[in-house]
C-alpha cells in the first residue's frame, strides 16, 4: 500500500523516529493507519478545512480531530480567546469565570442541570459511571456492543457467551473483575435490554449508550430507542446515561439530543460531553439532574477530582466554539454534509460498489457493504479492504479521510466550495478502487 515516494518523505522519517519512542508510532492507535496500510501523515498545521502534513502537502480534512472541530481549524475567533486566555497564565488550580460561562452554555443548550468538567471523554464517562453507582448504590453497568466510551476498565467489554450474561474483557490488561458488573447487548435490541432488566434490573445502576453511535460508524437509534431506554431504566430505578461526547453540539446545535429526547420530550439522568465543547482543547464534561450530581464532592460522598479540570484555556476554547455554533453553522456542516454523502453514494453506485451511508444529525459514515447497519454484527461486515483501497485513492488526491472503515466522517463550517470540490473531483476513481478490491459479496448486481 506504501507508494515508493513515501518511504522518503518527512512523514515516514517522522514515523520512524516516533516508533523509536511512542508504542506504535503514536499516541492513540486509530492514527497508525494499521486499518488501512501505509504511513501516517504527520500533520503540522492546520486551518479552515485543510491539513498540511510535513511534506507540505495540503488535506482537506475529513477528521476534524475525530470530531471537534466543527468551526474548521484555528478559526480566528476562537484563537484570539485562547490567545488572550493563554497570556493571563494557563492553570491555576482554581475555580475561573470561563469555567462558569461554559457551564451556563451547555446547561442552556441540554437537559443537563448541573455540569463537572474533567479532561477528556473517558474520564467524563468514568465519572459519570462512579457516579451513577454512588447515586443508587448498585454495581451493574449496561452496554452495548458497538458502543464506545472511552477506554475505560469496565467499558472495555466484550460479551459474554450469552444474552444476560456478565461481559469478559476486551483487551489484555483488563482484569475480569472489571468487566464481571458489565453486561453488554446489542445495539437497536429492545427485547434483549428487557430481558436483562427482567433478570438484573434491580442491581443495574445505569445504562450507558451513545445518544447515537458513531464508533462502529454512525448506527442511529431505532425511532423511540432511546425513550425506550429512558423508560426501561426510571422503571426499574436505573440511570440512563447518554453519552454525547461525539454527538453533542456536533449532530445538531442541542447534540443527538436535540432530534430525539428534546423532540420526544425525555431527558436523560446524566451525559457526557467532549469533543466539540473542548474547542479543540483537552476537555470535557458530564453533567445532569441536580440531585444526582449533588451527589458529587465535595457536596455529597462521591470523589472525583482533576488538576486541569476546567482549564481556563481549554473552557475559554470551548465556549467560544460553542458561542460561533450558530444555527447557520449546523445548516452549513449539515448542508455540506449532504452534499458529500450523496456524492459518495453516487460514486460507489457508478462503480458497482455495495454501501449504505447512514446519519445521525450533520455525521454520517460510509459503509462499504448491503445495509441497513443496525448493530455492531452488522457493522462487521463492512469491506475494510475495499474502504483500504478507498481511502489511500483519496488521500493520493488530497483527502484526509478517517483511517479506518467504522468511523464517522466530519466537516465543518469551514468546508466552502473550493475543499468540498477536491472531494467531489476524488470520488469517482476512489470508488474504482475500493471496487477492484472488494470482495465478490460487496458487488453491486
Ligand atoms: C471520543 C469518545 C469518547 C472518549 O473521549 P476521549 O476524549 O477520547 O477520551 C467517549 N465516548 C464517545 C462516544 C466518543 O466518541
Amino acid at each position: 500500500m506504501t507508494a515508493p515516494q513515501e518511504t522518503q518523505s518527512q512523514s515516514a522519517a517522522l514515523f520512524e523516529r516516533a516508533r523509536a519512542v511512542i508504542p506504535g508510532g503514536v499516541s492513540s492507535p486509530v492514527r497508525a493507519f494499521n486499518a488501512v496500510g501505509g504511513t501516517p501523515r504527520f500533520i503540522t498545521s492546520a486551518s479552515g478545512a485543510w491539513l498540511t502534513d510535513a511534506d507540505g502537502t495540503e488535506l482537506v480534512d475529513l477528521v476534524g480531530s475525530w470530531g471537534p472541530m466543527l468551526l474548521g481549524h484555528a478559526h480566528p475567533d476562537v484563537l484570539a480567546a485562547v490567545q488572550a486566555a493563554v497570556a493571563r497564565g494557563t492553570s491555576y488550580g482554581a475555580p475561573t469565570e470561563p469555567e462558569v460561562a461554559l457551564g451556563e452554555e451547555i446547561v442552556a443548550r441540554t437537559p443537563v442541570e448541573r455540569v463537572r468538567f474533567v479532561s477528556s471523554g473517558t474520564e467524563a464517562t468514568m465519572s459519570a459511571i462512579r457516579l451513577a453507582r454512588g447515586f443508587t448504590g448498585r454495581d451493574v453497568v449496561v452496554k452495548f456492543a458497538g458502543c464506545y466510551h472511552g477506554h475505560v476498565d469496565s467499558l472495555l467489554a466484550s460479551a459474554g457467551s450469552g444474552l444476560a450474561t456478565f461481559a469478559v474483557p476486551g483487551t489484555p490488561g483488563v482484569p475480569e473483575s472489571s468487566t464481571a458488573l458489565t453486561l453488554v447487548l446489542p445495539y437497536n435490541d429492545p427485547a434483549a435490554v428487557e430481558a436483562v432488566f427482567a433478570e438484573h434490573g434491580d442491581r443495574i445502576a445505569c445504562l450507558v449508550t451513545e445518544a447515537a453511535p458513531g464508533n462502529m460508524g454512525v448506527v442511529p437509534p431505532e425511532p423511540g430507542f432511546n425513550r425506550f431506554l429512558a423508560a426501561t431504566c426510571r422503571a426499574h430505578g436505573a440511570l440512563f446515561v447518554s453519552d454525547e461526547v461525539m454527538t453533542g453540539f456536533r449532530a445538531s446545535r442541542q447534540g443527538y439530543w436535540g432530534l430525539d429526547g428534546a423532540v420526544e420530550g425525555w431527558a436523560p439522568d446524566l451525559m457526557t460531553f467532549g469533543k466539540v465543547m473542548g474547542g479543540g482543547f483537552p476537555a470535557a464534561a458530564f453533567g445532569g439532574r441536580a440531585d444526582v450530581m449533588s451527589m458529587l464532592a465535595p457536596e455529597g460522598p462521591v470523589y472525583q477530582a482533576g488538576t486541569l479540570s476546567g482549564n481556563p484555556v481549554a473552557t475559554t476554547a470551548g465556549l467560544a466554539t460553542l458561542r460561533l455554533a450558530t444555527d447557520d453553522v449546523y445548516a452549513h456542516v449539515g448542508a455540506v454534509a449532504e452534499t458529500v454523502k450523496t456524492a459518495a453514494s453516487e460514486a460507489l453506485t457508478a462503480a458497482g460498489v455495495a454501501h449504505v451511508v447512514q446519519s445521525a444529525g450533520t455525521m454520517f459514515s460510509v459503509f462499504l457493504c448491503h445495509g441497513p447497519i443496525r448493530d455492531f454484527d452488522d457493522a462487521s461486515r463492512t469491506d475494510s479492504a475495499a474502504y483500504a483501497a478507498f481511502f489511500h485513492s483519496m488521500l493520493d488526491a488530497g483527502v484526509y479521510l478517517p483511517p479506518s472503515a467504522y468511523e464517522a466522517w466530519f466537516l465543518s463550517a469551514a468546508h466552502d466550495d473550493r475543499a468540498v470540490q477536491v472531494v467531489l473531483d476524488a470520488l469517482p476513481a476512489a470508488a474504482t478502487a475500493a471496487a477492484r478490491v472488494q470482495s465478490a459479496e460487496g458487488r453491486l448486481d
